[in-house]
């Protein structure tokens, strides 16, 4: 293979991903006005449903407009030779493959993330505050980006450093190595997230006493939960959409209802929302999903390992001195189909797990709360109820709230 067609390989893979994303937008879009199932047919009153039919289709615009430029954009950087020029500005700086490496992806973040960021602005400040979901100040919005920048410079410099390091000292075995620091940080991620990472962001509460936390310990009492393990996050400095999850294992786990959602539902609806994260926690979803990332890391990076040392990957960028880096980007792009597979099937288990959650809260609980707190939180967040199924097969970590009804009637 020359580099040239390696290069339209590139390009039409691509391409091909966007145009597919655009079909199935289209297709779902096809279907916003569809008469709602007879399951969800009360779940939003007659102002309220024209106001979701109103939010899908600026979100669907929204989207287009977004991603259209976005593809167009990377098109001209690879057109233009983009990774060529950046790669000459980062060996201008250094000789050091750790230090261009760190110029070369910190000057490719930061472009993309300065052209993002007048979208994810008028996402926040336009759309959400029409229709009355924002909560968050300017001045909150960009500290948020602040953190997140140092978040990543921190900790994805360091991890970028340590592989580029491991590629120089065991070559193509460096995806051992690489793949046990993943390994190792995605393990400390999933355990000290709620306790490093969320206090970055927002303030956790334990449950104060009252009506609801009484309700509560007899639940988790009966399921043998530890009540001191459930927290209260202050998601409405941000947004008025609610939400619950668990996270961590172990001594670390801990439950996170957002005070939105306690805003909003009663309390047996909330108990019931805690009992399908119980379910998850029973069930043992998060370490399932631990250790299948964990796994798909490993396969990733050994695949790459295979294909790094090709000196075709670089030149097809128009670089003619091959890097770890830029073989890097050539390879992510090649892989992306794999990776569609791969995060369809997590999609496609993730499904499985929330009915497996629902189930676990219908049996200890009963379906009626849930059900209820299911339509509730899909009105509060103006949810398309009439989605098509491809995209939902695609794009859904959880089924659709008519096939969690029919679930949880069954
Ligand atoms: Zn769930």
């Amino acid at each position: 293979m020359t580099a040239t067609s390696l290069f339209y390989i590139l390009i039409s893979i691509l391409i091909i991903n966007f145009i597919f994303d655009k079909i199935l937008d289209f297709l779902n879009a096809k279907h916003f006005g569809d008469v709602l199932p007879k399951e969800v047919a009360d779940v939003y009153d007659e102002t309220e449903y024209i106001k979701s039919q109103n939010y899908k289709k600026v979100n669907f615009r929204f989207s287009t407009i977004t991603s259209t430029f976005s593809i167009l954009l990377t098109l001209l950087f690879f057109i233009f030779d983009g990774f060529k020029i950046v790669d000459d500005f980062a060996r201008f700086y250094s000789e050091n493959n750790i230090v261009i490496a760190l110029i070369f992806f910190g000057v490719i973040m930061l472009g993309s993330d300065v052209l993002i960021t007048p979208f994810s602005y008028y996402k926040t400040f336009v759309i959400e505050e029409k229709f009355g979901f924002n909560k968050s100040t300017k001045k909150l919005f960009w500290i948020d980006k602040l953190k997140g920048w140092l978040m990543t410079i921190i900790l994805g410099g360091l991890i970028l450093s340590l592989i580029v390091w491991f590629y120089g000292f065991a070559g193509n075995q460096f995806w051992i190595y690489a793949w046990a620091l993943v390994a190792v940080f995605t393990l400390f991620m999933n355990l000290f997230y709620s306790t490093l990472i969320v206090p970055l962001f927002n303030k956790q509460t334990p449950l104060k006493d009252g009506d609801l936390k009484t309700a509560i310990k007899k639940f988790a009492d009966k399921v043998g939960f530890k009540l001191d393990k459930i927290f209260v996050i202050d998601g409405s400095k941000r947004s008025t959409k609610a939400n619950a999850y668990f996270s961590g294992f172990g001594e670390t786990k801990r439950i996170v209802l957002f005070d939105t959602l306690i805003n909003d539902l009663t309390t047996e609806e909330i108990v019931a929302v805690l009992a399908h994260e119980v379910g998850h926690y029973k069930r043992k979803h998060t370490i399932f999903n631990l250790v299948a990332s964990i796994l798909l890391t490993g396969l990733t990076f050994y695949i790459l390992s295979l294909f790094i040392d090709n000196a075709l990957l670089s030149q097809a960028l128009g670089v003619s001195k091959p890097s770890f880096h830029i073989g890097l980007i050539a390879f992510g792009i090649l892989y992306s189909p794999i990776s569609e597979i791969t995060g369809l099937i997590m999609n496609f288990i993730s499904r499985k797990f929330e009915y497996q959650a629902d189930d676990f809260a219908k049996e200890h609980f009963g379906a009626t709360h849930l059900i209820s707190s299911l339509k509730k939180l899909s009105k509060n967040s103006l949810t398309n109820l009439t989605p098509h199924r491809y995209y939902v097969f695609m794009h859904y970590s959880h089924p659709t709230l008519k096939e969690r009804i029919l679930n949880l009637n069954k």
